[in-house]
């Protein structure tokens, strides 16, 4: 990445660039939703892509002037169908809820009862928050977890669906550590006349590589970010494999939701899809998931609970009322961002405070893999958040976890080709 022209015209945007590459660089980042980027994948985003209006699809513009980025979209499509077996895609979604909404629209209608994945559950905003346009426009019922196992609680599922009759069940989730039965979610969905919506958003990176299922067989449209666990540029994505689907799918994200297309993104998403089809990628993702399950252990040894108990992918859920009565979300997120550690803090099953407080921490290992931290580090990792947060505003210990990330961020450079 070479700022040469922003630094000379823009010394303040280019030196608050620099700030942010600084901060990712100084930090553990376990934001469970963040991820590196390759400098491939940069270049592409940074490309002269940025200046084209290509509203359409490829072949069927209205623009001219459309073969170089046909061209290219057509490649992110080709690749992002031979990665996950779909028979057709959309990679158009500016984000991930731009494609839930454009999804969502096709299967529901204003007014239409729509099932998700509580919020304060593991659920993402955009499967029925009241905040959020799928709370304003249909009338959500959300399904949760069993009390016991902190797991999807599927009997509710079903027992909701048959009494509710949905038109639409949607599967995923932002914060959930476990392996989803797809399966039993379209049985659920089928046998109740709804369709099945799964937002693989966070483990697309994992249903690439067959680290977890894939939902495809099962799903009648599947929606996915490009920039969690798959490890691309920002960007939503749609994939389906009912050809009847195809007209209204593509209507539903242009003109239906979105104008022109962000091409500079869409060959950002083509570069990465390229990346997640080597077999590399699929060793790294099998590294996530065992970076995973030693933060897990590292931070078992201090006492900590793991919700569920532990992880099937790249996160955990920790419970911090094991910590201590006063270490909140908040409080242990704060902590751990003064020594070098990024976190964000979450609601657990059962939350008793504010979503603005929580009990509870998200902790990822995607961005950590893609660093170069093995398993033996991780697993330190954890042990320096258990002791992080078992010892709250103690500043001798915070002082010493501190010296060692430091350390251990000295061993994994993040982008040393970039000055
Ligand atoms: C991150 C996420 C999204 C939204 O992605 P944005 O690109 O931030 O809009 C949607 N669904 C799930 C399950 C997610 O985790």
């Amino acid at each position: 990445m070479n700022l040469e022209h922003l630094t000379s015209q823009d010394p303040e945007l280019s030196a608050a660039i620099g700030d942010e590459l600084t901060r990712q660089r100084n930090s553990i980042e376990l934001i469970a939703s963040e991820n590196f980027v390759s400098l491939a994948v940069m270049e592409a985003v940074g490309s002269c892509l940025t200046n084209k209006y290509a509203e359409g699809l490829p072949g069927h513009r209205y623009y001219g002037g459309c073969w170089a980025v046909d061209a290219i979209e057509d490649i992110a499509r080709e690749r992002a169908k031979k990665l996950f077996g779909a028979a057709f895609v959309n990679v158009q979604p500016h984000s991930g809820a731009q494609a839930n909404y454009a999804a969502e629209s096709v299967f529901a209608k204003p007014g239409d009862t729509v099932m998700g994945m509580d919020l304060s559950n593991g659920g993402h905003l955009t499967h029925g928050s009241p905040a959020n346009f799928s709370g304003k426009l249909f009338n959500m019922i959300s399904y949760g977890l069993s009390e016991e196992t902190e797991r999807i609680d599927y009997d509710d599922v079903a027992a909701k669906a048959e009494q509710y009759k949905p038109r639409l069940i949607i599967a995923g989730a932002s914060a959930y550590p476990r392996i989803i039965d797809f399966e039993r979610f379209a049985q659920i969905a089928h046998d109740n006349g709804a369709a099945l919506m799964v937002d693989m958003a966070h483990i697309a990176g994992l249903v690439a590589t067959g680290a977890h299922p894939s939902p495809m067989p099962y799903a009648d449209v599947v929606t996915t970010t490009t920039h969690k666990t798959l490890r691309g540029t920002r960007g939503g994505l749609i994939l389906w494999n009912n050809e009847e689907l195809t007209k209204p799918m593509n209507s539903a994200v242009f003109p239906g939701s979105q104008g022109g297309p962000l091409e500079h993104v869409i060959a950002g998403k083509a570069v990465a899809f390229g990346e997640a089809l080597q077999p590399s990628f699929k060793t790294y993702i099998d590294n996530v998931c065992a970076n995973a399950k030693a933060l897990g252990r590292g931070m078992e040894s201090r006492g900590l609970r793991m919700v569920t108990g532990g992880t099937d992918n790249h996160l955990l859920l920790v419970d911090l009322t094991t910590a201590g009565e006063d270490v909140t979300g908040k409080s242990a997120e704060n902590a751990l961002d003064e020594v070098g550690i990024t976190v964000n803090k979450n609601t657990i099953p059962g939350e008793k405070r504010s979503p603005f407080v929580t009990s509870g921490i998200r902790v990822g290992s995607a961005a950590m893999t893609t660093r170069g931290f093995d398993e033996a580090e991780a697993e330190r990792i954890g042990q320096l958040i258990g002791d992080t947060v078992t010892h709250l505003g103690g500043e001798d210990v915070m002082a010493k976890v501190a010296a060692e990330v430091k350390e251990l961020l000295a061993r994994h450079p993040l982008y040393p080709e970039i000055g």
